[in-house]
């Protein structure tokens, strides 16, 4: 380091320097090239090559490294201090070699979440467009199923689209097919919007995942949502999926596909923050299309959605290590 520091030593650690200050990494943590002595690892994955409509979730991860820089270290609400109870670092991106070929891309992804995954690390994940969350769950669900709290507009259950079996509609269903989801332990929560044809989810329903559409969500609120997810993933091992459309417009226009009459920001992070205790084995944040987000909002509330999954990450390794 070129910079002497003579008046704070604590500022040795990067994240007690002035905010503004440094290179962007994911919450202010060390950037980590090669996965050593860590336990949640946040990783971009800057692809968009399933988006069937306005691209742009490729330029997703560099825009919430940046928003990121803003989120301090503890949990107002709860209290949890991420940082402190495990090692965070931000891995850097699963770059690709080849992104316009859709299944290799998808497998290139796969590789690099099959390292993460065999180094015992926690992956938190931001995208990217949502074919992404696939492949970290092929590496991720390699000793079985594992169920989900998804919070999205979209049930992402489609089929087949245009030719392509592969596409940020679909994740879900192809995650059920290769046995990587239980959708006896899925619940979708969010789901709005207008359709390409009236039974678009009919998946969602025959293979008994909980559908939450935002009807029933504003009927009954975040706590009896939070208190369904619960009851729906049980105490086995879940991933959580957050695509940043499933928040209102207002609060996260720069997506490809916004859908009005959302959650609002409060709603989702109380809702988030109730899932305490669950056994998160990893989680995403994707969707953010920094093309359609001139005032960096989306991103910011995108680094703010993540720092409430860190937090559940972060207690979940505690809990798996019976240390907390
Ligand atoms: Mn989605
Ligand atoms: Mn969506």
């Amino acid at each position: 380091m070129i910079k002497d520091i003579q008046h704070y030593p604590d500022m040795a650690n990067p994240q007690l320097r002035p905010r503004y200050s440094g290179i962007a990494t994911f919450f202010r943590t060390p950037l980590l090239e090669n996965i050593q002595d860590i336990d949640v690892g946040v990783i971009g994955v800057p692809f968009d090559g399933g988006v069937t409509n306005r691209t742009g979730a490729r330029h997703g991860p560099r825009a919430v490294r940046e928003q990121s820089t803003l989120v301090r270290r503890y949990n107002q609400a709860t209290k949890v201090g991420p940082f402190d109870l495990v090692r965070v670092a931000d891995l850097g991106d699963a770059w690709l070699e080849q992104p316009y070929e859709l299944s290799g891309a998808l497998r290139e992804i796969q590789a690099f979440f099959d390292k993460v995954h065999a180094a015992g690390v926690t992956p938190l994940s931001v995208g990217g467009d949502h074919c992404i969350t696939l492949p970290i769950l092929r590496a991720l669900a390699r000793e079985g199923p594992v169920g989900m709290v998804h919070i999205d507009a979209h049930c992402d259950t489609g089929d087949d689209y245009l030719g392509s079996r592969f596409h940020h509609g679909a994740p879900f269903r192809r995650a059920v097919e290769e046995g990587l989801l239980d959708p006896k332990r899925l619940i979708q929560i969010g789901i709005r919007g207008s359709l390409n044809h009236p039974d678009m989810w009919q998946f969602s329903h025959d293979v008994g995942m909980r559908v939450v559409y935002m009807e029933e969500f504003s009927d009954r609120g975040w706590r009896w949502a939070a208190e369904e997810a619960r009851r729906v993933v049980g105490s086995g091992p879940t991933y959580l999926s957050f695509d940043v459309d499933g928040l209102d417009p207002v609060f996260a226009p720069g997506t490809g596909t916004p859908e009005s009459g959302g959650i609002s920001m409060i709603e989702a992070q109380r809702l988030i923050r109730e899932l305490a205790g669950l056994d998160f084995v990893g989680g995403d944040v994707v969707e953010v299309s920094p093309p359609f987000d001139p005032s960096g909002l989306t991103a910011q509330n995108a680094a703010n959605v993540l720092f409430e999954i860190l937090c559940l990450l972060a207690l979940a390794v505690k809990q798996r290590r019976g240390t907390l």
